[in-house]
């Protein structure tokens, strides 16, 4: 298993709910992801970027090792209020691009059991949640620039490529 970069088609398909009760691979894949997250240094990962087209995502913002998985996550309420920061992700590496999101959201899943979980989170958190369930639905931080800042961010990404298979 690896993070697929854009432009990965795969990146841009909208994955399929889940059901717990009755996909017996999804612990296995939740095990698997958070093991890469952590070997990337990221703070959360969606299954669509390691070319699984299932609604989960793991996260962990702390540094105790505990990651927490979601299924089927929601956005259901987001803040009226927004901040503006720069963002960057394990698929568009080398990069970051400042993004507009809400401070807070709340969001609905189900946990690994089928059990359901309802978060409540702000800063870091909210921006990460908005983020993740994002690529469930084939969106990355490029799709969510603003035209100016998302032409520079191509550009220093292509840059950032081409570099890479250079060297
Ligand atoms: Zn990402």
């Amino acid at each position: 298993m690896h993070v697929l970069a854009h432009p990965n088609p795969a990146l841009k398909q909208k994955a399929a709910e889940v059901d717990p009760g009755t996909d017996r691979q999804l612990a296995r894949l939740a095990k698997q992801m958070a093991k890469l997250m952590y070997a990337e240094r990221g703070i959360g990962l969606a299954a669509t970027q390691v070319g699984v087209q299932k609604r989960i995502i793991v996260f962990d913002l702390g540094d105790e090792k505990r990651p927490v998985t979601l299924c089927n996550p929601v956005i259901v309420e987001r803040s009226d209020e927004t901040a503006t920061d720069e963002e960057g992700c394990l698929s568009v590496p080398g990069i970051t691009v400042p993004i507009e999101r809400a401070s807070r959201v709340v969001c609905e899943a189900i946990d690994l059991k089928g059990d359901p979980v309802r978060v409540e989170a702000e800063e870091l958190f909210a921006r990460m949640l908005q983020h993740e369930t994002d690529h469930l639905d084939g969106i990355l931080i490029l799709d969510r620039a603003a035209p100016e800042e998302r032409k520079a961010a191509v550009r220093r990404y292509m840059e950032a490529l081409s570099a890479e298979s250079a060297g």
